[in-house]
């Protein structure tokens, strides 16, 4: 697509919204259009066959069902649809973002079964197994695949299994791997994945979806309804009538995941894999340099998240480093650990390591300007 004119390039080493290329950035410049124009019916349909086919699900037994928001939207329409009257989800919950699954339940005063573990770390399977064992009212299990929070790759393969044997639907928070990891929905035995437009696909925040079963979202049709927006029966069903979202869609955002999705395509999965970790092994390597340690096993980490131990040292001071490195065009993020001064980079976008190499150019002089002699000791 023909590009109007470059926009300043930021390296985003938050945890999403991720870089996008222009291109992206420009598909949002469309006509104005009614979303109900077939026109745009289209777009939606190459969209949600798309989104199907990114985690090569079977399109007779998965669908993508999209909302309008951020992430968190999804996890909040999964929660609140999924469970049948009287049952109960349990969430293996190491880390924030499954910790916020546990929240949306309470929300809906939903029967929460909360397996919490260590956020350093892997959940106890054997735990999981006897929970799943012991309580026949679990309907629904869920776990996030990657700890966004921490860095930590959880094994859904497993926990999927174990919810299949106990007859439960499983649901995985992929937000933060989708396009990113490769995942086969069936063989990871995910029912319910879902992800955001602004992580792994590299668009524009605004819309969200899961991949899910077919045949478990038409049995929600029964389920109690405790959401009016956020009830995924209804949009399944709107989608499969009318071809979009029950309500107004985030229209320019639809046309710049449209482009997102064929830049994947262009790039190939296994290509964006190999390019994530490329950042991310740069990212070890120039916190080696500056002498900075990280929290979480690298053998557990899912190449997309590094969260760094902040140096005990009264001349650290996260929010100087923050600001000389963005002031350059680099954007790092605080961390989300109880009791541990931390912060994390990551590489969920369109960049290389050669922008985490220049990254850490700018960084070691941050250090320095803190008055830091390199490598720490
Ligand atoms: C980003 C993210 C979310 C959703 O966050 P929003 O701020 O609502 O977009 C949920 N789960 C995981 C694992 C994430 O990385």
């Amino acid at each position: 697509m023909e590009v109007v004119k470059p926009v300043k390039r930021n390296v985003l080493l938050n945890p999403g919204p991720a870089t996008t290329s222009d291109a992206v950035k420009y598909a949002q410049v469309v006509p104005d259009i009614c979303p109900r124009e077939n026109e745009f019916v289209e777009v939606m349909d190459e969209v949600r066959k798309e989104l199907v086919n990114v985690v090569h699900a079977d399109p007779e037994k998965y669908t993508a069902v999209l909302f309008t928001g951020s992430g968190t939207i999804i996890q909040d329409v999964l929660v609140n649809s999924l469970v049948p009257e009287g049952k109960k989800i349990c969430v293996v919950n190491n880390g924030a973002y499954s910790s916020r699954m546990v929240e949306i339940a309470q929300y809906y005063q939903i029967p929460c079964v909360n397996l919490e573990f260590p956020t350093t770390g892997l959940p106890d399977l054997k735990v999981v197994k006897d929970a799943l064992e012991k309580d026949k009212d679990i309907a629904v299990v869920a776990t996030t695949h990657h700890e966004t929070g921490t860095g930590v790759l959880n094994p859904v393969r497993e926990i999927g299994q174990m919810a299949h044997d106990n007859g439960c639907v499983f649901v995985a928070d992929t937000i933060s791997t989708y396009g990113l990891l490769p995942i086969d929905i069936e063989k990871e035995n995910i029912d319910f994945c879902m992800s955001s437009a602004q992580k792994g696909l590299c668009g524009m925040t605004g819309v969200s979806w899961t991949v899910g079963k077919i045949d478990e979202i038409v049995k929600s049709k029964d389920y109690p309804k405790r959401s009016y927006y956020c009830n995924l029966f209804m949009q399944y069903d709107f989608f499969e009538r009318v071809g979009e979202m029950h309500f107004t869609p985030p229209v320019q955002v639809l046309y710049a995941l449209q482009q997102a999705i064929r830049e994947y395509k262009e790039e190939g999965e296994q290509a964006r894999y190999e390019r994530l970790t490329q950042c991310w092994e740069a990212i070890h390597h120039g916190l080696d340099e500056i002498g900075l340690g990280t929290v979480i096993d690298k053998d557990i980490q899912g190449h997309l998240v590094v969260t760094v131990k902040a140096p005990e040292d009264e001349r650290f001071d996260f929010f100087k480093l923050h600001d000389y490195c963005y002031e350059r065009g680099f954007t790092i993020y605080p961390g989300k650990m109880f009791g541990l001064e931390t912060f994390r980079l990551c590489n969920l976008g369109l960049i290389t390591s050669k922008d985490i190499e220049d990254f850490f150019v700018v960084a070691k002089e941050a250090f320095g300007a803190m008055g830091f002699t390199l490598p720490i000791k």
